[in-house]
Order: C-alpha cells, then structure tokens, then sequence
C-alpha cells in the first residue's frame, strides 16, 4: 500500500481576490479611465512633456487605426525596436486593441538577431527610431515604421497618429488564449525563445501585485514611478508601465540609464517609486553624485531581476533611510512575478534583507528536489516551482521546451534554487545552471558576489567557475577595482576566505574593468566563462 509523498505548497499571506477574466489587458488597465482622464500618465524625462491618462487613451485608439491600415489585425505581430519613449506605450496599447501581438526587442541587437525573431515571431511591422531603420529595412514582407517624423523610405509613426481613432471596431479578442506580449527570453541561459504571455495571463499578473483591498505592491494615484528599466524587458513593461498606469500613477520615462541623469529626474519629478535593477543600485549608492541630490522623496525602491545580497541592501538603508527597500523576484515566463516584498504592501508586514518576496496572493508556489522530483518543506533548499494563471501560455512553435518547462500538473519549473523560511520570505540560492560543482560541493557564485561588492574597494564583481582537474570546478572571481583603488588578489582572496567555508574560496582573481551585463541587470557568465576557456583571464 503506498501512500502519496506529502506535498508542501506555500501561498501568499494575503488572501485572494477576485481578478477580471473577461477584460484584454488594454481595457483592464485603462478601466479606470473616466475618473482619471486629466491626470499625468506618461512624462517624457528628457522633454517633460506630460501626456494624461485621457491622452494616451486616444493616441492608442488612433495609432490602432494607423497600424490597422498597415494590415495589422486580429493574430498579427507587431515588433517594438525601441528604448524607452512614450511611442513604446501607445504602441504596445495601440497593438492590444487590435488583438495583435507586440513583441519586444533591444533596439541595440544586431540585425542578424532582429532578423531571427522577426521570422521567428512573424512580425509584419517594426516600429523603431530612424537611427535603426537600417537594421531593419531589408526584411521581406515587413512594413518598417519610424518614430517622430519617419525616415526615408518609410512610414512614420506621426501619420499613424494622425489616423482617426474614432470608428475602431472591437477586435474579437479570446482573453484565455491569444497572445497580447511575445517578449523574448532573454537568453542569459539558453538561446532566446519566444514566451507567450496572453490578456487573461498579464491582467492577473498585474491584479496579483496592485489590486484588493490591502494589494502587495502599494502604488497610489499619487505617486510618480521612475522608468530607466528598458521597457522591452518584462519587468519594465510589467511593473512599470502596466502595475504603474493601471494604479493611475505617473510614469517618468527615461530613454537610457545615466545615474547623475537619473538623480536629477528623480528630484525635478519628485520621484516615489524607483524600480531598480542591482547594477543600477550598485552604481547609485557607490557614486559620489548620491549625496549632492534630495531623493526624500523616493518611498519604494524595487530591486528584481537579479540577486541583490544582504550586504548590498544594507548599504541602501542607509543612503536612503527614508524608502523602503525590497525585491520581487520575476521570470519571463512566469507572468512574470512570482513572488513580491511584503514590505510594498498596503498593509506591510516586515522583511528580512536579502529576501525576494513571498509569493504573490491567487497563486502556488513549491519547492522541489532537482534530483528525487519531491516537494520539500520550509528551510530546504530546491528548484522554484509556480502554479497559477498568470504564467504563460508556452513557448512560440516550441512545444518541447514548453513541456519542458510546464508539468503535466500545471507547474512552471523555474530553473533557481531557493528556499522558503519560517515567515513565508523566499531566498534564491542561485540558478541550477549556475551552481558551481567544486567536489561534491555547491557554491552559490550570487553569494560570493554579494560579498565581493559590500568590500569599498570593489566597484563591481562576477564569479564563474573555473574548470579543476582536482576539483572539477574552482570559484574564481572577475573584479572591477574602485577608482583608486590598489587592492590585491591576495587581499580579495583572505577578504572571502575569512567569510567562507573552505570550497567557496576563491581560486584566482582577474581584474577587468566592466562586468558584462544584460540590459535586464544580469551578469553574462557565459562571456566570463568564454573568456576563461580561451585563456584570455589567465
Ligand atoms: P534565459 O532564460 O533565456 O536565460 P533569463 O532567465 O535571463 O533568460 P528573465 O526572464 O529576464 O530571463 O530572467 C528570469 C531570471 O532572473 C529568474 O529565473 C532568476 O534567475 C532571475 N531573477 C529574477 N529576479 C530575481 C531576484 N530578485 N533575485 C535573484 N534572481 C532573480
Ligand atoms: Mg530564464
């Protein structure tokens, strides 16, 4: 007689509400509309030109029109090459309305990348800048829009704008299944892939963390969210632009990252909610320029994306004593948010440093034994696993990695190793790819780094393994040294070794001076570990 193993499944503290199921996302977050039609949505960082939530409403509706006119309709793909601007909103709205699909990539891309996931997606119109317009103009069978006033030889968005926005027949839009987002993966780990998120999936995704009665992720009509974030990664276009508009707070839009830049909007808007990336707060709080500006008004500030230590998130206390400090913890994939700082609620509760969340509320969450498949109680570390309607469809013509990724019962397998503790706090470990093997022991890079940027005369650091014939795997350690600084191997190396167990130590250390990373604020290993297997850090 066998009995089924237990299953351990944590949920949020809060309770569930009830989320729309009926509404495409464009009418969800604009649901609000009438109370809100004078008030400030989207503000250009570099203009200051504000556009209300009334304005954007009908330049969506118009360039809808614009885009219907270039054939775009029900099922079709639009692609986004774009930074941060206003245009990437109305046209991500624009593109809902229409029941089409926006896929979204790094304008910064080769043409040879663009080209593969406009196939890919079966994008029939890139909307870019005029400066890109040449990566793109070759492709067969796409209509090429530029912002502003166009560029030789194609559309502009100014005449889609100027469509008549009036007579937009509804698009007959199925908010279970189609598709309204086709970001990419951004392929820090595997090659890109597209990931289907659909209506039902985003509006319950944005509801999980800013609807209810007490939400998880407090933001009021009155606060003023800081965008440097690229908009074409999810954690911006998610809990940015969507949690920030369906709030009714105003949106700062900043085209690219700058910190003194950054600083400066943050003042002159009076910025409340700053959603970060640990890169950028890595920069903010080892820059001199923090302390010549008044950021008293900052209230929130949102770290995701990649691992933010206890070091570091005490060192952001104390430069700025008057925000909250927490992180949400986000996968493409996953809707994106899988679990949120208890801290941001309405009601908040207390978080410890270094904690990515608790789950978010009308959601399941367990943790699983890579190598037995169990699920596992508190305290025990093991592979993230989330259930729930928010995560994504699949991935695009890819039902073997869709599978792979999304059980038979419905659980996405994210690929980190985390745990959840007694008060219902979730800390990622590392990603399972990422563990370094050193015997039969596993070290944490994510953790030596922590450790590595608290020390003041490290900037910036990354930990990759190094192959061992004795070992199999060394930890070793990229470190950028800061301005002045003439620290040394050995001194870094007995600055860790005192901190650690022995197989965490680090073997060797290259100085280099910049860690690669992603625009999404994540460390590009698989450069660092190229570089090692040809020798070029020896
Ligand atoms: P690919 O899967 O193609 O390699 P990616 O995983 O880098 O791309 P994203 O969806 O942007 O693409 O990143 C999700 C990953 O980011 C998570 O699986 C997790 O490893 C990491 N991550 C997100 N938030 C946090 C956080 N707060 N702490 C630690 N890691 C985080
Ligand atoms: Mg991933």
């Amino acid at each position: 007689m066998g009995s089924l193993p237990e299953q351990f499944v944590f949920r949020s503290r809060l309770p569930d509400i009830a989320i729309p199921d009926h509404l495409p996302l464009h009418d969800y977050v604009f649901e609000r509309l009438a109370d809100r039609r004078d008030r400030a949505c989207l503000i250009d960082g570099a203009t200051g030109e504000t556009l209300s939530f009334g304005d954007v409403d009908a330049l969506s509706r118009r360039v809808a029109a614009g885009l219907s006119s270039l054939g775009v309709c029900h099922g079709s793909t639009v692609m986004l090459l774009l930074p941060n601007s206003v245009e990437f909103a109305v046209a991500f709205f624009a593109s809902s309305r229409l029941g089409a699909v926006t896929t979204t990539a790094n304008p910064l891309h080769t043409p040879p990348e663009i080209a593969k996931q406009v196939a890919a997606s079966g994008a029939t119109v890139v909307l870019t800048e005029p400066a890109f317009v040449a990566k793109v103009s070759g492709l067969a069978g796409v209509t090429v829009v530029a912002t502003g006033d166009g560029a030789e030889g194609c559309a502009s968005f100014a005449d889609l704008a100027a469509a008549d926005g009036s007579a937009l027949p509804e698009a007959p839009i199925d908010v279970a299944n189609d598709a309204v987002a086709l970001p990419y993966s951004s392929g820090t780990t595997g090659l890109p892939k597209g990931v289907m998120l659909s209506h039902r999936g985003l509006v319950t995704s944005v509801a999980q963390l800013v609807d209810g009665e007490n939400p998880n992720l407090h933001f009021l009509e009155d606060d003023v969210v800081l965008c440097v974030l690229p908009m074409f990664h999810i954690y911006s276009l998610h809990s940015i632009l969507l949690c920030g508009m369906r709030a009714g707070a105003a949106i700062v839009v900043m085209k690219r990252f700058d910190t003194v830049k950054m600083l400066q909007l943050v003042e002159r808007h009076g910025v409340t909610i700053a959603p970060l990336v640990p890169p950028i707060v890595v920069e903010m709080v080892k820059n001199d320029a923090l302390d010549c500006h008044d950021l008293s008004s900052v209230r929130m500030v949102i770290s995701g994306a990649a691992p933010m230590g206890k070091e570091l998130q005490d060192i952001v206390h104390a430069k700025l004593p008057n925000a909250v400090l927490g992180q949400g913890y986000g996968m493409t994939e996953a809707g994106p948010v899988l679990s949120m700082c208890m801290a941001f609620a309405k009601e908040p509760s207390p978080v410890k440093s270094g904690a990515c969340g608790t789950v978010v509320r009308n959601a399941e969450l367990k943790i699983v034994d890579p190598d037995t498949g169990l699920s596992l109680p508190r305290n025990q570390p093991g592979e993230i696993c989330i259930r729930g309607r928010q995560i994504m469809k699949g991935y695009l013509n890819n039902p073997e990695a869709t599978e792979k990724t999304i059980d038979k019962y419905g659980w996405l397998h994210t690929g980190d190793i985390g745990f959840v503790d007694d008060d219902d706090e979730i800390f990622i470990v590392d990603r399972l790819k990422e563990l370094i093997k050193y015997k039969g022991f596993q070290v944490a890079p994510a953790e030596l780094e922590a450790m590595l940027i608290a020390h003041a005369s490290i900037a910036d650091a990354a930990v990759v393994p190094m192959k061992d014939d004795s070992c199999g795997e060394r930890p070793v350690a990229f470190v950028v040294p800061s301005e002045g600084s003439e620290i040394t191997e050995d001194e870094i190396k007995q600055y860790v070794a005192k901190q650690v167990v022995f197989y965490k130590r680090l073997h060797k250390i290259f100085f280099v001076n910049a860690i690669p990373k992603a625009p999404s604020g994540k460390i590009l290993r698989k450069d660092l570990r190229a570089k090692l297997a040809a020798g070029i850090a020896a």
